[in-house]
Order: structure tokens, then C-alpha cells, then sequence
């Protein structure tokens, strides 16, 4: 197993030349995009035809997106949890079978895999909630972050950037020891754990955060300590947040209040922290979300394939909650169906059409979501911005027909991850022509990948 990242950043000094690019609030037709060190030096409108020499992407080019909310081996999940009736609490029975079975090689396989098929969705940089960190039975590894550095190499095989989100996860419920199955994400407490995360190395590549995996998993007296660490470094810190009523019923017995009061109470919320789900609150979670700046990660087609329900988005924003979005369980890897889910959930909700624009729902997909993951330098088509870009085709049978002027529309409303042709991390051209240049064969990596998990 390759564990040493090999860096994507490697400086790359290239012109890209797009037919028409996406810059924010609008689309504009031949755009020239200087790229020195990783960076974009200059972002040249107006330039009708390719200057000599530079890399031409033929359709629409957006700022790499940005999945703010991954469990890499949920990837193995996807179709065999799609048999027969049950809840959220029945499937998550299924996936901590998966958890069980997986190696420090096994899970570096998967997750590279997973990462090239981002990479081949458009997504340039993934947020990955990691709670896997031990052997069966909560043995350490002899390398206590075996597990997590094997996600930061596929990350960079894989030629993504990535924001190990290392996980506190201590507890089954409140006052509950963890399950056999809980025991391999536990290091017992938030001081060993804060220990073994302090070990971990980033690269150009990767960026270190941490994650409360929920309410229910830290206890409400070792919230700090797991802020704390996040403050110290200036790192995102994500956490569950109310995804499943039952643990809001079960925090209100434990502690009088609900996930998001008893978050807000021990130092959790702020500028740098990310609540995802965020499905069932109250109009004072809300408040308490929006005014401390707290991001939200809405997850849609995880959350409608777990049965979670649809979370106030729309007010999450009004009072102040930017929002950034995740594939999370891998039900489908598709940044563009996230986004439109976001909007056609709530329209559902409400009878009413058109809460966001599809300039803010891209916004969720790039800009909002780097910041989410510690990178408020990407995420824009802006000089001095990281280099990283997306193309997606405007001449497929889902995307053709409309007027380029309309491509952001085309991008939300009707694209998918099919149609991404190019991806470009830090100058480097990822994916070409709809063909990841680093890993041959995705679709043949996925599966034996996910052969392996089983084997
Ligand atoms: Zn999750």
C-alpha cells in the first residue's frame, strides 16, 4: 500500500481556455484561465477563440466542487441496502457490517476508487467525516492513524483534495458504552482521542480537521475538549446534527434540552463549525445555528434514502447559516443532484417554487463548500483563487438545447455527474476528456475494490 501522499499540488503553469465559464453570478463566453503554483494568476474575459498552447474545455467550466460531507466506505453499500422495509436504525445495522470488515488496505482500495469516481463528478475536494480509526475490537493499529492516512494517500492517488475530518466518537447514546461494533471508532476518551489526531499529517493535498460524530456518540462534558483542538488550529470542526428525531427525544431526556442548545452550551458552534443534517430542529436551534455563523451540510439523496426528512435549509440560511452540500452515503455521487434536490425538497415542503437561485445553489456546491472544509481560497473562478475547475458538456442529451446564457440552469436543473468532461486540481489536469488520467479504470477499481470489502 502507497501511504505517502503524493503531493497534487505540484506547480503546474498552464493557460486553460473555456467556452464559456461560470463566474459567480453569471456565465460568460471565452474565458482564458492563467494557472501558475497551483493558483489561478488571471482570469481573462473576452477571449473569443483558444490562445496557442492553452488546454481547451468545450462547454460549461465551473470552480471545482466541493463535497463537503463523505463516509468513503458507505460506497459499499450502495444498492445492497436497497432491499426491503426499515429505518435509518436498520440500515446503519447494515453499514456497521461493512465497517467491520474493513483493513487499512482494503479501505486505502475503496476509498481511492471512491475518490477517482469524485474526481469524475467534477468534485475537487471531499470532507471526509472519519470515525473507522481502529482495528476489530478497538485494538490500535500499530500506527494509531493506519486507517486515516490511508484516506489522505487515496486521496491524493486519486488526485483530489481532501479535509480528514478526524471524528470523536466515544459512546453508543448517552451514558452508554460503545456496541462491539462502536468499538473500532472509539478511543475511549476526548483527551486520547485529541492525542491520536494530533499525530495526523497533512499534506498539499490534505488538511486536518475534526468532527463530534453527534450528541449521542461525546459526551456533553467532552464536547470542549474536541472544540478546543479545533480552535487551537483554526480547523473545521463538523458534527451530526440532529438527523433522526430519536436523538433529539433522547438528548431532551439525558440533558433537558435539544443536540443543538447542548452544542451551542459547550463551546461547539461558531464560524468554523459545520452542523450536517441538521434535519429536525426547533425555531431556537435555528436561531442558535444562524446567529453563532454555524454552517449547514445538507446531504439530500442520503437523507431522502435513509428516511430522514427534509431539513429547513431555506430558513438555516435567512437567519444567517451558509450552506454547503455532501454525498455522505454514497447513495449517488453527484454534486448537481444534491443541489437541485436541495431546491425540489423545499419546494415540496412548501408547494412554492424557487428558493435559491441556481448561482446560490452552485455557490452551496463550490465556493461555500471549500470554505466549509478550510479552504475559503478555492471555490471561485477568481485570480489568485486555488486552481481547481470543472467542465461540464452542453451538447449531451441532457444538457443541449438551451441558450449558453442559461448553462448555470442547465448545470443545476438538468446536468448530473455523467456529463463532467475535465476536472483540474491545483493546475493538474484530473480528468480529461471524461477520463480519469490516474487511475485507469474507475468503474473496474470500484469493483474489485468493493469485492475486496467482502472477500
Ligand atoms: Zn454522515
Amino acid at each position: 500500500m502507497q501511504l505517502t501522499p503524493r503531493p497534487t499540488g505540484t506547480p503546474v503553469t498552464a493557460t486553460y481556455w473555456a467556452s464559456h465559464a461560470w463566474l459567480g453570478t453569471h456565465v460568460e463566453a471565452g474565458v482564458a484561465l492563467d494557472v501558475a503554483g497551483g493558483r489561478f494568476a488571471a482570469v481573462r474575459t473576452g477571449v473569443e477563440t483558444p490562445p496557442p498552447g492553452a488546454v481547451v474545455l468545450r462547454g460549461l467550466t465551473l470552480p471545482g466542487l466541493a463535497n463537503t460531507h463523505s463516509h468513503a466506505f458507505h460506497r459499499a453499500l450502495r444498492s445492497s441496502v436497497q432491499v426491503g422495509a426499515g429505518t435509518f436504525w436498520s440500515w446503519r445495522e447494515l453499514m456497521y457490517r461493512v465497517a467491520s470488515l474493513l483493513t487499512p488496505d482494503t479501505y486505502y482500495e475503496l476509498a481511492r476508487a471512491t475518490y477517482a469516481e469524485m474526481a469524475l463528478a467534477g468534485i475537487t475536494s471531499v470532507g471526509e467525516f472519519h470515525y473507522l480509526h481502529h482495528a476489530p475490537g478497538g485494538r490500535p493499529y500499530d500506527d494509531p492513524n493506519a486507517m486515516g492516512e490511508a484516506l489522505v494517500a487515496a486521496a491524493a492517488e486519486a488526485g483530489i483534495r481532501i479535509t480528514l475530518l478526524d471524528t470523536a466518537y466515544l459512546a453508543a447514546g448517552f451514558g452508554e458504552q460503545p456496541n462491539r461494533h462502536q468499538l473500532r471508532f472509539s478511543d475511549t476518551t476526548a483527551d486520547a482521542w485529541a492525542e491520536r489526531a494530533a499525530a495526523l499529517r497533512g499534506g498539499d493535498h490534505a488538511l486536518i480537521g475534526a468532527a463530534v460524530h453527534s450528541v449521542r456518540a461525546v459526551p456533553a462534558d467532552q464536547l470542549a475538549t474536541v472544540a478546543a483542538w479545533a480552535e487551537e488550529r483554526g480547523a473545521p470542526l463538523h458534527v451530526h446534527l440532529s438527523e433522526q428525531t430519536a436523538e433529539n427525544d433522547a438528548c431532551a431526556a439525558a440533558h433537558g434540552c435539544t443536540p443543538t442548545r447542548l452544542l451551542a452550551d459547550h463551546g461547539v458552534l461558531g464560524p468554523r463549525t459545520t452542523a450536517v443534517h441538521s434535519t429536525h430542529l426547533t425555531a431556537e436551534d435555528i436561531d442558535l445555528l444562524g446567529s453563532s455563523g454555524t454552517g449547514t451540510c445538507m446531504c439530500p439523496t442520503t437523507e431522502r434514502d435513509l428516511a430522514d426528512g427534509i431539513g429547513p435549509a431555506a430558513a438555516l440560511q435567512r437567519a444567517g447559516s451558509p450552506l454547503s452540500l455532501g454525498s455522505d452515503s454514497h447513495a449517488v455521487i453527484d454534486l448537481f443532484e444534491e443541489a437541485r434536490a436541495m431546491e425540489l425538497d423545499e419546494r415540496l415542503r412548501t408547494r412554492v417554487r424557487g428558493h435559491w437561485t441556481a448561482d446560490a445553489l452552485l455557490r452551496a456546491a463550490s465556493a461555500d463548500g471549500h470554505a466549509a472544509l478550510g479552504r475559503p481560497d478555492a471555490g471561485t473562478l477568481e485570480p489568485g483563487a486555488a486552481a481547481d475547475l470543472t467542465t461540464i458538456a452542453l451538447d449531451s442529451v441532457r444538457t443541449a438545447g438551451p441558450v449558453p446564457r442559461m448553462a448555470a440552469q442547465v448545470a443545476v436543473f438538468a446536468a448530473s455527474a455523467a456529463d463532467v468532461r475535465h476536472t483540474v486540481v491545483a493546475g493538474r489536469h484530473i480528468v480529461r476528456d471524461g477520463r480519469h488520467t490516474t487511475v485507469e479504470d474507475v468503474p473496474r477499481a470500484l469493483a474489485s475494490a468493493v469485492a475486496a470489502v467482502y472477500r
